[in-house]
């Protein structure tokens, strides 16, 4: 299949981009370099050694979209392009409402236009919200979100739903996605946090390659074995791999499918600093700080629907997440952005 890939030059979306490629599939990237770099299309080509069409545009922008659809022959989307810092969202809501909900918006309206049925969709976990209880499963309703960022997936995926609901031949993926981290084996792509990471991972590599000097671990006195909080860490080349698989199950299917994408397997803050120290021989300087506002306790994924629906089973341990995203941090340098 030819899969235009809304914001696919970012973290996940460049992982999608390779694994895509590599099953053979044709992709079109759309990306603004609001937060990704244009050289990674041409990592993108070198770690595939294949060739795709690329487009510097706002997903926003209807007409330039639909001149895109016009010089392709496009049978789904993956919508990865939003803005996601959690924090950032609640200083610039408007912002963060404006760019993720027109985005969605203006793909499912120019998709209608060109008669493109298959759109799979970037959730995130944050829409199970603090009412649910972990291991959080697609079954539960939506929560209230802590954050206007996680409002906007909320409100993306009520409009996914009730766009399947008057369009019949729409078939609609939603993928909530847990806590990616890691990078590709190549280590040409990754994560690249502009100004001081939010979340957890990018920063402790920068702590461990000097660029910070300090790790805050958000409260040890939550109720769990350790005191710091829980999560469903997940490779992003298991994630990535993810979205293949929802491509080729999305074939045949109509209306709306909902999977979470995690590994079922908690880790706490701390776990992840030592497992961390140890897959890369390294201490990480860190102290026991106050709770940030906001976070939840615990968020992990039942993960029974997507491994017996799609069949989906994780590649990669924790040890790997720790080592590839130690390579790619160490790699920033080496590569010209
Ligand atoms: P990212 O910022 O690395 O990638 C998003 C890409 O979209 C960037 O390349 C950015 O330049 C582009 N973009 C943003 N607005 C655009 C617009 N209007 N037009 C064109 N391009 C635009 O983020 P990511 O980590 O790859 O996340 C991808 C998606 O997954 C986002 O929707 C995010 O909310 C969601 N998600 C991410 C995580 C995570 O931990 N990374 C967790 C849950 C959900
Ligand atoms: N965290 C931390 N220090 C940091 C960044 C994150 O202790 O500098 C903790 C945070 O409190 C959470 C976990 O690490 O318990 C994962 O945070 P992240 O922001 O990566 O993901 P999210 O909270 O959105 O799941």
């Amino acid at each position: 299949m030819n899969i235009l890939l809304a914001g696919g030059a970012g973290y996940i979306g460049s992982h999608t981009a390779v694994e895509l490629l590599n099953s053979d599939h044709d992709i079109v990237v759309v990306d603004n370099y609001s937060n990704s770099d244009p050289s990674v299309i041409d990592r993108i080509k070198e770690i595939t050694k294949k060739d795709f069409k690329s487009y510097e545009a706002d997903i926003r922008d209807k007409k330039n979209l639909e001149k895109i659809f016009k010089e392709n022959k496009i049978d789904g989307v993956i919508h990865f392009a939003g803005l996601k810092a959690v924090g950032e969202s609640t200083k610039m809501p408007l912002a963060y409402y404006r760019n993720n909900i027109d985005t969605t918006l203006t793909l499912l309206e120019v998709m209608e236009e060109f008669k493109v049925n298959k759109f799979i969709f970037s959730s995130s976990a944050t829409v199970y919200g603090e009412e649910n209880k972990v291991p959080y499963g697609e079954d539960m309703p939506r929560g209230k979100a802590t954050s206007p960022y996680g409002w906007t997936k909320i409100m993306m995926e009520q409009i996914l739903e009730d766009a399947a609901r008057a369009n019949t031949d729409l078939s609609v993926i939603i993928l909530r996605y847990f806590n990616p981290i890691g990078a590709h084996k190549s280590h040409l792509i990754g994560e690249l946090p502009s100004g001081i990471p939010n979340n957890l991972m990018p920063y402790v590599t920068q702590v461990a390659i000097g660029k910070l000097p300090k790790l805050t671990i958000y409260g040890g006195d939550y109720d769990t074995p350790d005191g710091t909080c829980r999560r469903d860490y997940i490779h992003v080349v298991d994630l990535a791999r993810a979205h293949v698989m929802a491509v080729e199950y999305a074939k045949d299917k109509k209306g709306v499918d909902i999977f979470n994408v995690g590994t079922g397997s908690p880790y706490s803050v701390l776990d992840i600093v030592k497992a961390f120290e140890k897959a890369n021989g390294l201490k990480i300087n860190y102290e026991i700080g106050d709770r940030r506002a906001g976070d939840l306790q615990d968020s992990w994924a039942d993960v029974q629907k997507i491994e017996k629906v799609l069949g989906f089973k994780t590649q990669y341990d924790l040890v790997d997440m720790c080592k590839d995203s130690w390579e790619w941090e160490k790699n920033i340098k080496n590569i010209s952005l």
